[in-house]
C-alpha cells in the first residue's frame, strides 16, 4: 500500500494533539484540586477561629506560630497539591503510551461463526501461496509467476482474463519495464457490473524498516491479502444474481516506488482508469470495491475518507452489511485520508469506489510499532479469518446490489 496523509508520525502528532487539547480540562482539575485545598475556609489549618493556634488573644509567640503553623500547612497543602498533579501527570502519560484508538480486545474478527461457503483456511493458504514466490515487484520475474498461477487460478474459477499491458521507465535505471493489470472477468454485459480489487505488486524494498531496510519485502498484508481475498470471493462468482457481472482487476504498479517523494504511485489503477475513460466498456461499473491490508490478525477497517468523500453510498452499504453480519472488524467511524488505488479509479474513471483497509498494522498506538513497509508484513501477522470475514461482507453486500 499507497501513501497516507496521516503517516504514523502525523497521527501521533494528532494524537498528542487530542490529548493536548484535554489538557485544559486536567489542568483545571488539578488547579480546581489546589484551589480548594489553598481556600480560606476549607483548609482547617488556615481557617482563623479554627485554628487553635490562630485564637485572638494568644502572645506574639502565637503569631509567630500562627504564621510558622500556615506556612507548614501551606508547603503540607503544596506539597499534596504537587502530588496529585504529578499523579494526574503519570495518568496521562500512561494514557498518552497506551492504546488509545484500541478497540475493546476481541477474539476474532467476527461476532458469531463465518458460513462455511467462505474458508479462513483456504483463504490463507492462497496468502502463503502468493508470498511463497517471495518479493513480487513490478517487472520481476516473481511477478511474471504470479502472473502465470493468478490466470490458471481464475480461468478454472470461469472467468475470462487477460493481461493489460504497458510499459514505464525504471524510476532507477531508466530501463523499460513492461507491467500488467489483470483482469478476470464473470458476466461483462450483465447490468449490473461491479470492480472488485487489490495491487498486487509488492514495494520493491521493505523502507521502513529499521533494521534492514534493503531487505526483503514479502508483502503479506500489503499486496497478498488483497489478492487472496479476491482469489477465496472467486469461488462464489459463478453463482451470480442473474443481472450482476464483476470484474477482478489486479493493478500493478501501484508501490514500484524506491524513493519516496521521487517515484509515482497507482500506475496500473492510473493506466486502467485512462483506459476506461477514453474506452468506456458496453456496461460501465456501478461500483468498485479496493481491497488493501484487509489480512492483519487484529483487523479493523474504519472508514476511510477519501472513500466517504467520493462513495459515501458504496461506503455506507458495505458497512451496514458488515453490521447486519456481525462483522465486527468494520468500524462504522472514520478514521484515515489515504492515497490508494482508488483514487484514480474515482477521479479519472468516476468509478465510485471505497478502499477497504486496515492501515493500523498490527493495531494503533504507541506499543505496536507498524509493520507496514517492513520485513514483519508477513503471513504470521495475517489470519484466514480476517480474509473470509472480509470476503463473506463484500459478497453479501454484492448479493444485495
Ligand atoms: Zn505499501
Amino acid at each position: 500500500m499507497m501513501q497516507t496523509h496521516e503517516s504514523r508520525g502525523s497521527s501521533l502528532h494528532r494524537q498528542v494533539k487530542s490529548v493536548a487539547r484535554s489538557l485544559p480540562d486536567e489542568k483545571n482539575t488539578q488547579s480546581g484540586a489546589r484551589q480548594h485545598l489553598d481556600a480560606p475556609g476549607t483548609s482547617v489549618v488556615d481557617t482563623p477561629g479554627t485554628s487553635v493556634v490562630d485564637t485572638p488573644g494568644t502572645s506574639v509567640v502565637d503569631g509567630i506560630r500562627k504564621t510558622s503553623a500556615r506556612r507548614r500547612g501551606r508547603s503540607r497543602m503544596h506539597g499534596i497539591s504537587v502530588l496529585i498533579g504529578c499523579f494526574g501527570m503519570f495518568v496521562l502519560v500512561l494514557w498518552l503510551f497506551s492504546d488509545m484508538d484500541r478497540e475493546p480486545a476481541a477474539a476474532g474478527p467476527t461476532n458469531g461463526t463465518i458460513p462455511s461457503r467462505y474458508e479462513p483456511d483456504r483463504a490463507f493458504r492462497y496468502l502463503k501461496q502468493v508470498c511463497d514466490l517471495g518479493t513480487r515487484p513490478s517487472g520481476s520475474p516473481q511477478m511474471r509467476e504470479q502472473q502465470d498461477l493468478l490466470t490458471s487460478f481464475f480461468e478454472k474459477k470461469g472467468a475470462k482474463v487477460s493481461l493489460q499491458s504497458f510499459e514505464i521507465r525504471h524510476p532507477e535505471t531508466g530501463e523499460a519495464v513492461e507491467l500488467a493489470n489483470l483482469i478476470a472477468s464473470w458476466y461483462p454485459l450483465r447490468p449490473k457490473r461491479f470492480l472488485l480489487c487489490a495491487h498486487y505488486d509488492t514495494r520493491p524494498y521493505p523502507d521502513r524498516d529499521r533494521n534492514n531496510p534493503k531487505g526483503v519485502f514479502v508483502g503479506a498484508n500489503d499486496g497478498g491479502s488483497g489478492v487472496a481475498a479476491l482469489m477465496e470471493l472467486a469461488h462464489q462468482l459463478g453463482d451470480l444474481p442473474s443481472d450482476v457481472g464483476v470484474d477482478i482487476v489486479l493493478f500493478d504498479g501501484e508501490e514500484f516506488v524506491f524513493e519516496q517523494g521521487r517515484d509515482d504511485y497507482f500506475l496500473g489503477s492510473t493506466y486502467f482508469a485512462e483506459k476506461y475513460k477514453s474506452q468506456p466498456p458496453a456496461v460501465p461499473y456501478q461500483a468498485g470495491v479496493l481491497l488493501d491490508m484487509v489480512g492483519d490478525r487484529e483487523l479493523r477497517i474504519y472508514y476511510e475518507k477519501n472513500s466517504l468523500k467520493y462513495a459515501r453510498d458504496v461506503a455506507r452499504g458495505i458497512w451496514q452489511t458488515a453490521d447486519r453480519l456481525g462483522v465486527r472488524a468494520f468500524v462504522s467511524r472514520p478514521r484515515h485520508t489515504i492515497d490508494d488505488d482508488h483514487i484514480p479509479l474515482n477521479r479519472i474513471a468516476g468509478i465510485p469506489t471505497v478502499d477497504l483497509i486496515d492501515f493500523d498494522y498490527p493495531r494503533p498506538g504507541f506499543g505496536a510499532p507498524s509493520y507496514w513497509h517492513t520485513e514483519k508484513d508477513i503471513p504470521e501477522n495475517c489470519s484466514g479469518e480476517s480474509l473470509a470475514a472480509v470476503v463473506w461482507v463484500v459478497h453479501q453486500w454484492l448479493l444485495g446490489q
